[in-house]
């Protein structure tokens, strides 16, 4: 699922922010970010940019350049992160939707609905931060058609459908901070993924380093079945180690079925892990039921690390024992310690 950055959204409430004058706090989807007294009303149509959006430099977000301009390659741009103003966590940016008049047609501009994404309209990408080298490897393929790749949805987007799932049973993991890996076995052929490709398998390369090293290969040809692994790779080298792990490990959160192109229910994915003897992500409860609002959710998802209590954790990754419900809870105050 590609990441809607910028899109149309109704703005859903304006508040004050105790102690300011000039700002205030909207709320749109489950975002909340503050914006200039005066600048919108609650109703509004208006363009909403996502945190990781990066904005071409251009006269319109020049703004910006104080508190976001920062370099992807060698692309200039603005970059919008987690902050914090006057006590209050601001995710976002809000744009008039009249930003776009000089850079769609007018009868696109005139059909301009909730939800469609403006991404590319006004230029903007995902920031992405550099990769190192023995991580980013060399490509073999594309992301095998027939495997998920590993993207959670995040909460703040979930408004629509969050009722609905008071009804289900979940479980919480911790979101670890490293880099996506799978790995498959497919009609006798082993593979091994990042986050967006197919790997050439390569001394040097991270990814197949652990595979070696975890006996995937041996392991997952044993299983008799056409079938997928997917964790997350942490440790030296990766996102500035937080957990302060020795060498690289990965931690599996799925597997997959590729023959029957279903998830593998909890059950079925603990005795997997238990009879292949590799570790799952951090366990925070078995058994789950989600608070009243997002707003309680972002609180719970803070806290420290299992997997070392001297780091900030990332977040949860919440799903139901089924496995047909998953969603991400990023922590705010991660997000807030970050460059
Ligand atoms: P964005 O969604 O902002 O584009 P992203 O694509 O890098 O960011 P993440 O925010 O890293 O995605 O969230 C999804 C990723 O979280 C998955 O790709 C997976 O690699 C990773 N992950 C880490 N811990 C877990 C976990 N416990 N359960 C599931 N996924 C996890
Ligand atoms: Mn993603």
């Amino acid at each position: 699922m590609e990441r809607k950055l910028a899109s149309i959204q109704c703005i859903y409430s304006i508040d004050d922010i105790p102690g300011a004058d000039n700002i205030q706090v909207a709320t749109v989807k489950g975002w909340k970010l503050v914006v200039k007294k005066g600048e919108f009303e609650v109703g509004d149509n208006a363009i909403y940019c996502e945190i990781d959006s990066f904005l071409p430099i251009r006269g319109e977000f020049e703004f910006l350049r104080k508190s976001s301009y920062k370099k992807m390659g060698d692309q200039e741009g603005f970059r919008l992160r987690t902050i914090k103003l006057r006590g209050q966590v601001s995710q976002g940016l809000l744009l008039p939707i009249s930003i776009l008049l000089d850079k769609i047609y007018a009868d696109q501009y005139k059909a301009l609905k909730i939800g469609d994404d403006v991404s590319e309209a006004l230029g903007i990408l995902k920031y992405e931060p550099p990769i190192p080298a023995e991580l980013s490897g060399v490509m073999k393929g594309g992301f095998p058609n027939f495997i998920p790749k590993t993207d959670e949805e995040r909460i703040q987007n979930l408004t629509e459908v969050y009722p609905n799932f008071r009804k289900s049973n979940f479980y919480v993991t911790e979101k670890l901070d490293g880099s996506s890996a799978t790995f498959y076995i497919n009609n006798g052929v082993f593979g091994v993924c990042s986050r967006n490709i197919d790997l050439l398998e390569s001394e040097g390369n991270s990814f197949w380093k652990v595979a070696r090293q975890l006996k995937l290969e041996e392991k997952m040809k044993e299983s008799e079945k056409n079938i997928c692994l997917q964790g997350e790779l942490i440790g030296e080298g990766i996102q500035g180690n937080p957990y302060k792990l020795k060498g690289q490990h990965v931690y599996f959160f799925n597997a997959f079925d590729i023959d029957e192109q279903r998830y593998l229910s909890l059950n079925e994915f603990a005795e997997i892990m238990e009879w292949f003897e590799l570790e799952t992500v951090p366990f925070v409860f078995n058994d789950y039921s989600i608070p009243e609002t997002i707003d309680e959710f972002l609180s719970f998802a803070e806290g420290k690390s299992i997997l070392n209590p001297n780091a900030e954790r990332e977040g949860l990754v919440i799903r139901n024992h089924a496995r047909t419900i998953s969603f991400k809870v990023i922590s705010n105050k991660f997000l807030l310690k970050q460059e």
